[in-house]
């Protein structure tokens, strides 16, 4: 069989190492013929050196501003200076700033792009991909939740296939496998709860950093497991669905499952549901993407037997948006639509960095993010480049709300 040839962006976060041990664990069955990583110079030299792509993209800028092209970046990170030199005398095309990632994503090798690079930095190589009728491995929340209209469309056009990542997207793209797209009356979201879910709202208004990383049932990179305590996340994956499954969001619900063992569900016109079960393992969606939906067996000799009987019982309860005002403005926002999705995620990046550097408090995540949509509005997505102004217009605001919220404590 012809090895599927992957590019991987992202390769160094939580998503691109697991993609990288799916290629491991399926030898024969997927080559890496790119890689990008934005700052972890170590890691990426010793990826490429494993993994030999025909390409390698380090997007982070050299460091400092000006300085010399091949400065190591972040600047007197152990092995860094040494690390760069490897990618720089490697075999590959070795490729220097974000604007490569459009060029990795529309590689003619690629047969698949894994978008695993976080926030709104991988979403011209998205619609790049979309645009050049790429299947795309989707792991990045912001390419649909801002340009979703932009991207499926494209996707549209071109016949690019966009393959869920995410744990939920995946359920609900397994659960939908077979089934006209006519059949289909709602979709069912599942969300841990994280890691406050039976929290009073006093409790959680003293919350700290480590508190808020603590997540109980996945591991995950800092932004998106703060995301998960706050069900910013989950409201961001509704977004995500919609735009994925051509779904009104008024047909999307959202039910608390600390298990996370059922990863989402579907319920069809004759009020038959299928839901998709399972441990919480990345790997599974990971490697499903890649292979574009084929089944694989999963090498892993560690992998606990899944057994309903000693799992015992699984909870539901429904998503408590007074205390997780998160998911309700999210929700709000993609509903509203056009730009409003843009200026929820930039505030609410801005919001959560602020946080995780102590300067706001937990419960004024939500604050910052609120008063943020409430000043810029929502007008009609017209292309990338307004998407990109209307991100950097919300960042501004959104610091200046956080400063203010400083100021008062
Ligand atoms: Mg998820």
């Amino acid at each position: 069989m012809q090895r599927t040839q992957v590019a991987i962006l992202g390769s160094t976060g939580s998503i691109g190492r697991q993609a990288l041990e799916v290629v491991r664990e399926q030898p024969g069955r997927f080559e890496v013929v790119a890689l990008a990583a934005g700052r972890s110079v170590p890691l990426l030299a010793d990826q490429a050196a494993e993994f030999r792509p025909q390409v390698v993209c380090l997007t982070a800028p050299s460091m400092p501003p000006g300085g010399p092209e091949d400065a190591p970046y972040p600047q007197g990170a152990p092995g860094a200076g040494e690390a760069l030199a490897r990618l720089q005398g490697g075999p590959w095309d070795f490729l220097r700033g974000e604007d490569a990632l459009t060029t990795l994503a529309t590689l003619a090798a690629a047969d698949v792009v894994l978008v695993a690079t976080s926030g709104r930095v991988a979403m011209p190589a998205t619609l790049a991909a979309a645009r050049a009728g790429k299947d795309v491995a989707l792991a990045n929340k912001e390419s649909l939740v801002i340009a979703g209209e932009l991207v499926t469309t494209a996707a549209r056009r071109s016949g690019a296939r966009l393959f869920p990542v995410d744990s939920e997207h995946s359920a609900l793209w397994q659960c939908l496998s077979g089934e006209p797209p006519g059949a289909v009356r709602r979709m069912i979201l599942t969300a841990s709860g994280g890691p406050f879910r039976a929290w009073s709202l006093e409790r959680m208004a003293g919350v700290d950093v480590t508190q808020a990383l603590a997540h109980p049932t996945w591991r995950m990179g800092p932004k998106i497991t703060v995301d998960s305590a706050t069900l910013m996340n989950k409201g961001l994956e509704a977004i995500e669905a919609h735009w994925l499954f051509d779904l009104p969001l008024q047909r999307l619900e959202v039910v608390v499952h600390p298990e996370s063992i059922v990863h989402s569900l579907v319920e069809f016109i004759d009020g038959s549901l299928k839901a998709q079960l399972g441990w919480p393992d990345m790997k599974l969606p990971i490697q499903l993407a890649l292979a574009g939906g084929q089944r694989l067996p999963r090498p892993d000799p560690e992998q606990r037997p899944f057994d309903l009987a000693s799992l015992g019982r699984l909870h539901f309860e429904p998503p408590d948006t007074a205390r997780f005002p998160c998911l309700g403005l999210a929700l709000g926002a993609g509903k509203e639509g056009g730009t409003a999705p843009a200026v929820l995620c930039a505030a609410d990046e801005v919001a959560v960095e602020q946080f995780l550097l102590g300067r706001l408090a937990f419960l004024d995540i939500a604050a910052v993010v609120d008063r943020t949509l409430q000043a810029l509005g929502s007008q009609p997505v017209v292309s990338l480049e307004q998407l990109l102004e209307v991100d950097a217009q919300a960042r501004r605001t959104a610091k200046m709300a956080c400063d203010g919220m400083l100021k008062v404590r």
